[in-house]
């Protein structure tokens, strides 16, 4: 088993859209590989392509945020970088459908999709896509799809193990991986850095704060029992991790 963090573009945020502090703050994008001997896992694919050249694709959602997907940090040169086709990817697990965790699927034909039930279902909501929250053009572009409910053991071992995180959304998850040298966890977007959980700071954006807040405690009492935590947007953390992977 190998964890390879690949950062697919970075979002330039404004701290107060995000957790309502004043300043600005670099976000990294990442889609994490996981090499299983049964088969080759992404959890969550990064920016589209599209925005290389301009947010047009946001329709407007993102006034206050920038996205930077310079050349080479598309999904695809970022497999290549690290030995990889994009038709080496089996599965790819979806912590959720906003844009930041979902643009490069359009570059995996061959996957099939992971996703919990109530996140499909919300991301095809009128008013949701309306609103340029979610962008079925993203996701929903006929791969094999496996909806799944609730914890969901991707091999059937243990070893890549979906725990449902709602609240940042509402069928938001999480991804549990057990490497040799030990267990960590993926959080996605249910901690967007560190000093989020030390401080057990909520997130602005949320679709149901008391959900996010228990989801927020569940990681927190994993950390605490030994699990190792990866953020979901964590510069720090994300540029000390080791470009060949962690086993
Ligand atoms: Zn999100």
């Amino acid at each position: 088993m190998r964890l390879i963090p690949l950062e697919v573009g970075r979002i330039d945020a404004d701290l107060d859209e995000l957790i309502g502090s004043p300043g600005r703050r670099l976000l990294p994008v990442p889609a994490w590989l996981i090499e299983h001997p049964r088969g080759t896992v992404l959890f969550d694919t990064g920016l589209h392509r599209e925005l290389r050249t301009g947010p047009a694709r946001l329709k407007g959602s993102m006034r206050h945020n920038s996205v930077l997907l310079p050349e080479g940090a598309d999904l695809t040169a970022r497999l290549e970088a690290a030995g990889f086709r994009a038709s080496d990817i089996d599965i790819v697990i979806f912590s959720h459908l906003h844009f930041d965790h979902c643009g490069g699927t359009g570059e995996l034909p061959d996957a099939r999709l992971v996703v919990q039930a109530l996140e499909w279902e919300a991301a095809h909501h009128p008013r949701l896509v309306e609103a340029a929250v979610y962008n079925p053009e993203d996701f929903d572009l006929g791969h094999d799809r496996q909806v799944v409910e609730g914890r969901f053991d991707v091999f059937g071992d243990d070893r890549v193990v979906c725990i449902p995180t709602p609240g940042h959304t509402k069928g938001h998850q999480a991804l549990r991986v057990a490497l040799e040298s030990g267990r960590l966890v993926l959080t996605g977007d249910c901690v967007y850095f560190a000093s989020m959980l030390e401080h057990l700071r909520m997130p602005r954006l949320c679709y149901n704060a008391d959900l996010q807040r228990d989801s927020m405690q569940r990681l927190a009492q994993m950390q605490a029992g030994g699990c190792r935590l990866l953020f979901g947007h964590d510069l720090e953390q994300f540029e000390s991790l080791p470009a060949e992977g962690l086993r």
